[in-house]
Parts: C-alpha cells; sequence; structure tokens
C-alpha cells in the first residue's frame, strides 16, 4: 500500500520509539519533564526563539498563538485558503473572539502587500482591532519568498501589528530553500522565521513524529500561551514520551526532507507524462509542478471519481477536493510525499496511474 494522503500518516521509526521508551519523564503541567523541556529548549535554540510550548497538535498551536496575540474583538489577517481560517473549525472566532479578516491569495501564495494593507483598519470604534497578521509557510507546498517574509514583517512592524508564521511545514520551506540557495536547512528556518513573534511547528509531519506541534516565541508570549493551553485543555502530564520523538525527528528527520522532495518531482514529472499521453486522460488532466513535498493532479470532475476508484483499487491512497479551473469543473487530487513513501512506491503509483 502505498499513503500519499498526507505527510501526518508515518509510522514512528523503531529507533524512534527506543527514544521514546527510554526518555526520563515528570509531569510537564508542573513543568518538570526533563524530556519536555529539553525539547523546547532544543528547538528554541534551534530556531532562534527565546522559549517553545509543547502542545498535541498544530490546531492547537495556532489557536494558542492567536488567543495569546490577540484579544476578544481583535482582528487577525489570515489567508482565505490558510490553516487559520479555512481549516481549523473556525476556533479563532468560536473560542478566541478574534474576528478573522480573510484575504485573496496571489498565484504564488503569497498576499498582496497592498491587500493587507488595504485589511488594517483604522482605529475607530467601527472596527476590530486590526492586531495580528498570520502566515502561512510552506503554503499548499509552496514556500513563500524569504523578501516577501521581511516585507510583510517590516509593514507588520510599520503598523504596530504581532506577526505569526503557521509553519507546520517550515522545515520544508528550509529544506527547499538550502536545496536552491545552498546553505544549511536548519539556518535557512531561522532566516525565515527572523523578526517574527511567533511559530508553530509540527513534529507529526515530514518531522515523522507520531504527535506534538511547537510554538515558539519570546519568553513572555509563552508564558502567557501556557496559560492559553491548559485553558484549552493542551496541558499534557508525561508528554516527555511525545516529546523524545519530537527531539529525535529534529534531530535526524529534517535533512532527509530532500528525499521526499526528489520524490515529489518525480511524481510531478510523471503525472504530467500521463496527462500528455493517458488516451482517458489527455487534455482532461493537468498535473502540477512539485512544490516542496506535495503534488496536485486536477482531472476533470466527470472522470476524477473513475481515477480515484482506480487508485484505491491498487492500494494507491490519495486525497481529492473540488476545485474549479478557468471555469471547469475539476477534482483536485493532493499527493503528499513522506518518509514512509519510497521512490519505488513513486514508481508504482504512476504505472498504476499509466493503466488507467
Ligand atoms: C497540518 C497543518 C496544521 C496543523 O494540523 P494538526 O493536524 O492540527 O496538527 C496547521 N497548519 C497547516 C498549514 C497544516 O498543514
Amino acid at each position: 500500500m502505498s499513503d500519499f494522503r498526507s505527510d501526518t500518516v508515518t509510522q514512528p521509526s523503531d529507533a524512534m520509539k527506543r527514544a521514546m521508551l527510554e526518555a526520563p519523564l515528570g509531569d510537564d503541567v508542573f513543568g518538570d519533564d526533563p524530556t519536555v523541556n529539553r525539547l523546547q529548549e532544543f528547538a528554541a535554540e534551534m530556531l532562534g526563539f527565546e522559549a517553545a510550548l509543547l502542545a498535541p497538535s498544530g490546531t492547537q498551536t495556532n489557536l494558542i498563538a492567536l488567543m495569546t496575540h490577540c484579544q476578544r474583538g481583535d482582528e487577525a489577517i489570515v489567508g482565505q485558503q490558510w490553516h487559520t481560517y479555512r481549516w481549523e473549525a473556525g476556533g479563532m472566532a468560536v473560542l478566541g473572539s478574534i474576528q478573522p479578516q480573510p484575504l485573496e491569495h496571489q498565484s504564488d501564495g503569497t498576499i498582496a502587500l497592498a491587500d493587507i494593507e488595504a485589511a488594517i483598519k483604522p482605529d475607530d470604534p467601527h472596527f476590530a482591532r486590526t492586531r495580528l497578521i498570520a502566515l502561512e509557510n510552506t503554503t499548499g507546498g509552496r514556500v513563500l519568498p524569504l523578501a516577501y517574509m521581511r516585507e510583510v514583517q517590516a509593514l507588520a512592524a510599520r503598523h504596530g501589528l504581532r506577526t505569526h508564521i503557521d509553519g507546520a511545514r517550515l522545515f520544508n520551506a528550509a529544506v527547499a530553500m538550502a536545496g536552491t540557495g545552498g546553505g544549511d536547512p536548519v539556518q535557512q528556518a531561522k532566516e525565515i522565521c527572523r523578526g517574527y513573534d511567533s511559530v508553530s511547528l509540527c513534529l507529526s509531519k515530514g518531522l515523522g513524529a507520531p504527535i506534538g506541534s511547537l510554538l515558539l516565541g519570546s519568553t513572555d508570549f509563552i508564558r502567557q500561551a501556557r496559560r492559553i493551553r491548559k485553558m484549552l485543555g493542551g496541558g499534557m502530564r508525561q508528554a516527555g514520551l511525545i516529546a523524545a520523538a519530537g527531539i529525535y525527528a529534529l534531530q535526524h528527520n529534517v535533512h532527509r526532507m530532500a528525499d521526499d522532495h526528489a520524490n515529489a518531482r518525480l511524481l510531478a514529472e510523471g503525472l504530467s507524462q500521463i496527462a500528455a499521453s493517458n488516451s482517458r486522460l489527455r487534455e482532461r488532466a493537468i498535473a502540477h509542478a512539485a512544490n516542496t513535498n506535495i503534488v496536485f493532479f486536477d482531472v476533470d470532475a466527470a472522470l476524477a471519481d473513475d481515477v480515484l476508484r482506480h487508485l484505491a483499487e491498487n492500494d494507491v491512497r490519495v486525497t481529492a477536493g473540488t476545485q474549479r479551473l478557468k471555469g471547469q469543473a475539476m477534482k483536485r487530487i493532493r499527493w503528499v510525499t513522506h518518509l514512509d513513501v519510497a521512490r519505488a512506491d513513486v514508481e508504482r503509483a504512476l504505472r498504476v496511474l499509466a493503466a488507467f
């Protein structure tokens, strides 16, 4: 079976499980789990922040960040497609009483600076108080340009706004940048985060840990965030079991993401050949170039369910959502490469699809 549904499906390796079993444990709500403390210090140092906080999920670290930056009646500027707005069950509004101001994306996944600037509300009782700009990097697998990260940060500083990065796949961005520009992925990750008030990072995606996300920020920010985490039910006890996997992941699984990106490129090239040559898919499917570890394959909606059934019958697992492209109804099939997808799995999936 080849599981391309998400980089969240990875199983902890034997070495990672061993690290979990051997980790010294305490009670993290009392702040005395040595392994949790070690993970938090290690990650903060790695990414250039003063402090970090472990939580069960990236949805929770994002929500904790939003609720720490914003008070009731404040507003957060977000992307229309971003996780913080679209994929977190409306948490910031429901639980935080924070007004999201979603903005449309440009084709490269960024939000135009002029659109952000225009969305910032003046200090007037008619309006919510614009408080935070939250970016997402990578977004849909795309890396936001470093120059753009700097520009948004400068814009926020000019308007006295806070800044948060949803860096669920921060290290995919860093590894991709190191691949094209040279340099060390960890250094690149630090560079992406530089100047931002907070970052959320998933240990349970490409890094291959079973559970956990980190929120990073200043000492004072994390102190406040700890109270919000408790409020949301995210205070865990012998959480060193999870943290040990996180430490292992940060130490061993960052650089190897370059393999996932290479597999994604191979997949995208193969899908593109199939879209051009397969008699049923020709003119009815579009393969998009690989972005880090995510590849999109858009298929005519009338044909997509057959394609999805064919893949499922051949043990190739993917996810799909609806998509409109130039007025045409398409289904967007999403393929994600990760540590449990080998080059041979990509080759097999392409053979399966070619036989459609
Ligand atoms: C996966 C993801 C999250 C967090 O997801 P959880 O499943 O709650 O850990 C946040 N943001 C983005 C962009 C993601 O892809």
